[in-house]
């Protein structure tokens, strides 16, 4: 090699290990459908459970038990596909999907394959105001596994610490809907907007229960890409995605895990390239308490399964079901429909629209209330405290009452709006009432004569203020305001105040 052509080696392999990469992210979402029994027997799916008591036969794989299936189960699966807007096959059917576990008493899942009940749909999103289309390639229905519990001690443990195991076969069979989606997500925040829009979507349509334990289920797969084939629009050439070798993240079980998991691969996927090196195909496991993924095991491929179809089931006609079922306004229509009736700006009306059970606290308000003032406490005020303190509007179900009457102490002007935000958060930090909050901290609104006579007395200890607002300083009235407001605690009206004052001061 003559000099020249060594630099011109070097330079070619510093620009490698220099040049940006794209992430590239899919997911394999499980969902727990709310039915009321399992999806192949009549147990309860009941979680409040001793261990091993929603069982019977065929649940437990025992000899010549045979699988029902559930129309209720179908009929949620509908439900979704409709809400993705997804194509239903007019005939659908079931697979084996044969490994050995030990909580997997049959040594196999019963779950779809060439034939999902619901396939090519999407769902959108919109992150930091940026509206992006997630393709759904696949949604099918299968049944859960049982649940393993490893113990030390008569205490749970991780699997390694483990003495010994206990198996509760009360979640096999209990109705799952995984659905997968195109590599179609370029940054982890999008996949925390991803999963909080599905979860919204599937409780409007009443199918999913968000509170109950393992109800959503994560596996990210991600592989980084140069950042150089990714269009405008944020596609990437298919070759290019099917050889880049890629991670299968699992064990995640939130919408921020989900978030974390994917910035901490992501971090580790780009170091290790800009080092030079490869990226393992593998499966990660995400540790949630050290916030990191470690590896698992190789990943297995679809032929270790040996698929075949369950002959127990037979196919399943759902053309005609599919046309006929109906589903309830989503999340994107409410939203639309509440900017054009209540007048609402696109953000407020995002927020007010994101659980169902938000959007109705919010039009119930209305029926009562003025919609911008209902806006303002339950989007900005009450949605915007529980943030801060990390808690949804489901911690609080049962206190509503006491925010209605919260906001009808206001919308009566019996309280500030200011002092109402005090109470709103001793409300949280304490879960006192409105009303003892009010009467322990003297926060009722000041009457009248109260507020004149705080008045008078400002004026008459802050000659200068006074003095530089008749001689035009416009500022000084806005000090003499915050002097009464203080004399009042808090409790006057800062724009009546500001009448009053000019009013005195000019007359
Ligand atoms: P496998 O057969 O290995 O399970 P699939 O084609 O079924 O692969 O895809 C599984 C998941 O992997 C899907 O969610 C898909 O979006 C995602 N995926 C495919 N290619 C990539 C890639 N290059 N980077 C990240 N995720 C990918
Ligand atoms: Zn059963
Ligand atoms: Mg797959």
């Amino acid at each position: 090699m003559t000099a020249h052509a060594v630099e011109a080696h070097e330079s070619e392999s510093e620009r490698e290990r220099d040049r940006e990469f794209a992430a590239v992210i899919g997911l394999e979402v499980h969902v727990q459908l709310e039915t009321s029994t399992k999806v192949f027997c009549g147990c309860s799916t009941d979680s409040a459970t001793e261990p091993n008591t929603n069982v019977c036969p065929t649940c437990l794989g025992l000899p010549g038990a045979l699988p029902t299936l559930n129309e209720a189960a179908v009929e949620a699966a509908l439900k979704l596909g409709k809400a993705i807007d997804a194509d239903v096959p007019d005939r659908t059917r079931f697979h084996r999907k044969n490994y050995y576990y030990p909580d997997l008493p049959k040594n196999f899942q019963i779950t779809q394959y060439d034939a999902p009940i619901c396939a090519d749909g999407a769902l959108e999103v919109s992150v930091e105001g940026d509206s992006r289309e997630i393709a759904i390639t696949r949604a099918h229905l299968e049944e859960d596994p049982g649940s393993l519990a490893h113990a030390r001690g008569g205490r749970r443990t991780s699997i390694d610490a483990a003495e010994y195991t206990l198996v509760d076969y009360n979640r096999a069979g209990v109705p799952l809907m995984e659905i997968v989606t195109e590599p179609d997500f370029r940054r982890p925040t999008e996949v925390r907007g991803f999963l909080s829009k599905l979860e919204s979507v599937l409780e409007y349509l009443g199918i999913f229960d968000a509170d109950r334990d393992g109800s959503l289920r994560v596996d990210a797969n991600i592989s980084m890409v140069p950042e150089s084939e990714e269009s405008d629009e944020g596609s990437i050439p298919s070759d290019v995605l099917e050889t880049a070798n890629r991670t299968e993240v699992k064990n995640i079980s939130s919408h921020k895990g989900a978030e974390k998991a994917l910035a901490y691969e992501v971090t580790r996927q780009r170091n290790a390239l800009q080092r030079g090196r490869e990226i393992e195909q593998e499966t990660r496991h995400w540790d949630e308490s050290r916030g990191v993924t470690v590896s698992m095991r190789t990943k297995e491929a679809e032929a270790d399964y040996r698929y075949f179809a369950e002959a127990d089931l037979p196919p399943l006609e759902v053309g005609d079901w599919a046309e006929e079922v109906e589903i309830p306004e989503l999340p994107e229509a409410r939203r639309e429909r509440f900017e054009r009736e209540h007048g609402l700006g696109r953000e407020a009306a995002s927020k007010l629209t994101s659980t169902k059970a938000v959007a109705d606290f919010y039009e119930n308000l209305t029926t009562e209330f003025d919609s911008d003032l209902a806006a303002t406490w339950v989007a900005d005020e009450l949605l915007g405290e529980l943030n801060y303190r990390d808690l949804t509007t489901e911690d609080v179900e049962g206190r509503l009452d006491e925010f209605r009457r919260l906001i009808s102490l206001v919308a009566d002007g019996e309280i500030t709006e200011k002092n109402a935000t005090t109470v709103l958060r001793e409300m949280l930090d304490e879960g006192d009432d409105p009303d003892s909050i009010i009467e322990a901290n003297g926060m009722g609104k000041a009457d009248d004569d109260e507020v004149s006579a705080a008045v008078e007395a400002t004026i008459e200890a802050n000659p200068e203020a006074v003095a530089d607002y008749e001689n035009g300083e416009e500022g000084a009235i806005n000090f003499l305001v915050g002097q009464v407001m203080q004399a009042t605690g808090g409790s006057a009206d800062p724009g009546s105040v500001n009448v009053m004052l000019r009013e005195r001061l000019n007359g």
